[in-house]
C-alpha cells in the first residue's frame, strides 16, 4: 500500500499499477505493429492482444471470442445498453436497473428515459435489494436488465442469482447486463455468466493501465455496435487496439489470479481497519454481504471534504464517496443505502488491495484518530 510519496486507500477509483502491467506496457511500446496489420510487427501486437483476451476472459468466465476489449468501463457499458436498447426495445420499452448504479449505467439509462423508455429502480437499501422488488419486476416484459453486481461507494455485494432465477421462473427472457467494474477478482469463485449474459470489467480497477475496459457479451447475443469503423474487435468496437492498456491489463489479471491469498489479506484488514475505526466512536457502514476491499466510515461531525484534504496533508488518500461523484451535491447512493445528508456528507470511502499492510494500517489508524482530534 506504501508507495514511497504517500499512503493510498483509494483504489476503488483507480489501483495502483502492479509491477506486471508496468512491465507489459513497456514491453508492448517495444512491439509498436498495427494488430490489425499483415506483417510480422503486426503479428507481434496480435498476440499480446490476445494473450490478455484468453487471460481475462478465463477470469470473467467466459470464452476469449465473447470478451471485447473497449476504452474504459464506461465505454463498455454504453454499448451494452445502447446495443440492448436497440435489439430489445421493440419488445419492450422497460428496463431494471437499481437505484444505486454507477454514472457510466445511470446516466445512458437517463438518455434512454429522454427517448421513451422507463427505468424501473430497485430500491438498495442497507445494501439489500427486497426479493419482492425482484420478484415483482422480474413477471414485466423487459427490454433488458442492467445491475451493479457490488456498489463502488459501499462495497455492498448484490446477489444477481436472485435477478436470474427470478426471471427463469417467470419464463422472462431479457438479457441481463452487470457492471462487474468493482466485483471483478474481489470476489472468489465468480463466474459471471453463471449469472448474466453481458459484464462490464475495466482495467485500472485490478491494476492495469487506465483507458482500458472489456464487455463480455454471451455468444448467441448480437447487439449492434456503437462505434463504427475498421472492425476490430470483431466489429464490435472499432479503433486501433490500445496494445499497451490491453497487455497490461491481461498482466494484471494474470497476477492476481495467481496469488490466491490475496482474499484473505483483504478481508482480514478489511476487519482490523473496521474494528480499529468502532474503537474511536467513528461509525462503520457495513453491508451484510460487501466486497473486502472498501470499507465505508463516518466520523460525525467532520466534513468528509475537509478530512480528504486534512489526510492528503498528510500525504494519505482516501475518498469523500466514489471519485465520480465527487462534484455533485446530493450523494444518490448514499442516499439509497439509507444514509441522511448529515450522514452522506461526514462520510469517507478507504478502499486497499491485497497488498495493503499492517503498518499502512497504524499510520492510517492514528491519521483518522488525529483528524477526529483537530475538530473537537
Ligand atoms: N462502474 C463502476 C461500479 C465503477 O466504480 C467505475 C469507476 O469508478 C466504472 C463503472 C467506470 O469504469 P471506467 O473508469 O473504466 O470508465
Amino acid at each position: 500500500m506504501e508507495t514511497g510519496k504517500y499512503l493510498y486507500f483509494d483504489a476503488a477509483a483507480t489501483e495502483m499499477p502492479c509491477d506486471e502491467a508496468k512491465e507489459a506496457v513497456l514491453a508492448a511500446m517495444e512491439e509498436y505493429g498495427n494488430p490489425s496489420s499483415g506483417h510480422c510487427a503486426g503479428f507481434a501486437s496480435r498476440e499480446l492482444v490476445e494473450k490478455a483476451r484468453e487471460t481475462v476472459a478465463s477470469a470473467v468466465g467466459c470464452a476469449p471470442e465473447e470478451l471485447y476489449f473497449t476504452g474504459s468501463g464506461t465505454e463498455a457499458s454504453n454499448i451494452a445498453i445502447r446495443g440492448l436498447a436497440k435489439l430489445r426495445g421493440r419488445i419492450s420499452k422497460t428496463v431494471l436497473a437499481t437505484d444505486s448504479e454507477h454514472p457510466s449505467v445511470r446516466e445512458p439509462l437517463k438518455a434512454l428515459e429522454s427517448e421513451g423508455f422507463q427505468i424501473l429502480r430497485l430500491s438498495t437499501r442497507n445494501g439489500v435489494i427486497p426479493d419482492e422488488e425482484i420478484d415483482e419486476a422480474c413477471r414485466q416484459p423487459l427490454a433488458f436488465v442492467t445491475v451493479m453486481q457490488a456498489n463502488n461507494e459501499t462495497g455492498a455485494v448484490y446477489d444477481l442469482m436472485k435477478i436470474r432465477r427470478a426471471l427463469a421462473d417467470n419464463g422472462n427472457d431479457a438479457p441481463v447486463h452487470c457492471d462487474a467494474v468493482q466485483s471483478f477478482l474481489k470476489i472468489r469463485r465468480n463466474r459471471l455468466p453463471s449469472f448474466c449474459d453481458l459484464a462490464t470489467v475495466s482495467g485500472h480497477k485490478v491494476g492495469g493501465l487506465k483507458g482500458t475496459g472489456a464487455l463480455y457479451v454471451r455468444k448467441n447475443i448480437r447487439i449492434p455496435a456503437l462505434i463504427l469503423g475498421g472492425g476490430q474487435e470483431q466489429g464490435m468496437r472499432s479503433g486501433t487496439e490500445n496494445v499497451p492498456g490491453i497487455a497490461s491489463f491481461g498482466a494484471a489479471v494474470r497476477a492476481k489470479a495467481s496469488d490466491p491469498g490475496r482474499f484473505e489479506r483483504m478481508e482480514r484488514f478489511h476487519d482490523e481497519l473496521a474494528e480499529a475505526v468502532r474503537a474511536m466512536g467513528y461509525v462503520c457502514h457495513v453491508p451484510e454481504v460487501h466486497l473486502p476491499n472498501i470499507l465505508h466510515i463516518q466520523i460525525p461531525g467532520v466534513r468528509s471534504s475537509w478530512a480528504v484534504n486534512a489526510l492528503s496533508a498528510m500525504r494519505i488518500c482516501v475518498s469523500a464517496g466514489s471519485a465520480c461523484s465527487t462534484k455533485k451535491k446530493d450523494n444518490p447512493v448514499l442516499t439509497a443505502y439509507g444514509l441522511t445528508r448529515e450522514e452522506s456528507e461526514t462520510s469517507l470511502r478507504i478502499s486497499f488491495t491485497e497488498t495493503a499492510d499492517e503498518a499502512g494500517l497504524h499510520s492510517l489508524v492514528e491519521a483518522l484518530k488525529k483528524i477526529g482530534e483537530m475538530k473537537r
